[in-house]
């Protein structure tokens, strides 16, 4: 599933190729892509042509393009599978296509989504306090959101992520480290594959008590978490199981610096022992079982 970095590789292609061009004409394939527009397909295409886009912002794994009507953006959920693909338009047809839209500049945009858990919509923005709703450096600062993204956290990359406010909201949490940095309304852009190899890099165990870790080594590990998100946008993303792809559909090459993530049975680029997986929240965890162990005393 798309995480921060992913997010940011496409949100990146997207700034550089589609703003400012009108929208000529919309073709939806499959209207599920438009599940979570109220409208449907017709009413998304009413609000859509002879519009154009005037930024594309990123929250957190959200990504969301202001159209150049007042007041309404663009949204785009990747889901499981979905890709913004932008190619000429002449480009041979792609497999799972479920919308494409004309560009003025002789581009089209494909939202390709092979299990139908992401989703377009168009949605209002309303104000956020801070100075800026999100990343989207190219243009000039964004200060709306749309309602649908006004619930997600601020992410570590966020020139505005308050890390002191999060540390004392995580030291009220009994649950374990990895499902706290993993809630979207606490801290965004954090998922499974990033949660590995920050605690691993943190040397915490996934189910250590959240409200048993010293503010100190909480300062570590978010430490760690900017790190891991970061030298991941370096690499374009993670494309761990083929299903991200940025929008030229090229996949990114974090997998080769991964420690814990997939790596099970590997040996721990640490101290040797054998990476281990375990099942968790329906999904896994990959850990080294020797230098992330659950710590029963407080953690220093
Ligand atoms: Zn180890």
């Amino acid at each position: 599933m798309p995480e921060l970095p992913e997010a940011e590789t496409v949100r990146r292609g997207l700034a550089l190729t589609v703003l400012n061009s009108k929208i000529e004409d919309i073709e939806v394939f499959d209207q599920r892509c438009l599940k979570k527009h109220p409208g449907g397909s017709e009413d998304f295409q009413n609000l859509m042509r002879g519009r154009s886009f005037s930024a594309a912002v990123r929250r957190g794994k959200f990504i969301w393009m202001p159209l150049d009507i007042e007041g309404f953006a663009l949204v785009m959920h990747l889901g499981m599978s979905g890709q913004a693909l932008i190619r000429t338009q002449d480009y041979q047809p792609e497999s799972q296509v479920r919308l494409q839209m004309n560009l003025e500049n002789g581009l089209q945009f494909r939202f390709s989504d092979q299990r139908l858990f992401g989703s377009l919509m168009v949605d209002q923005l309303q104000p956020v306090e801070g100075n800026s709703s999100g990343y989207s450096p190219e243009t000039e600062v964004q200060t709306e959101i749309p309602s649908s993204v006004a619930h997600i956290a601020r992410d570590p990359l966020d020139a505005e992520f308050d890390l002191d406010s999060v540390k004392r909201k995580i030291k009220n949490r009994t649950a374990g480290i990895k499902h706290v940095i993993l809630d979207q309304q606490l801290v965004s852009g954090v998922g499974n594959i990033y949660a590995d190899e920050s605690l691993w890099r943190a040397r915490l165990h996934f189910n250590q008590p959240a409200n048993s870790i010293s503010s100190r080594k909480l300062t570590e590990l978010f430490s760690h978490i900017k790190d891991v998100l970061s030298e991941a946008v370096e690499q374009g993303g993670t494309s761990f199981d083929q299903q991200y792809k940025n929008i030229n559909g090229q996949s990114g090459y974090f997998s080769q610096n991964l420690n814990a993530y997939g790596q099970t049975g590997k040996p721990c680029n640490r101290c040797g022992r054998l990476i281990a997986r375990k099942s968790w929240e329906n999904r896994g965890s990959h850990f080294c079982p020797a230098c992330q162990r659950i710590r029963k005393q407080k953690l220093k």
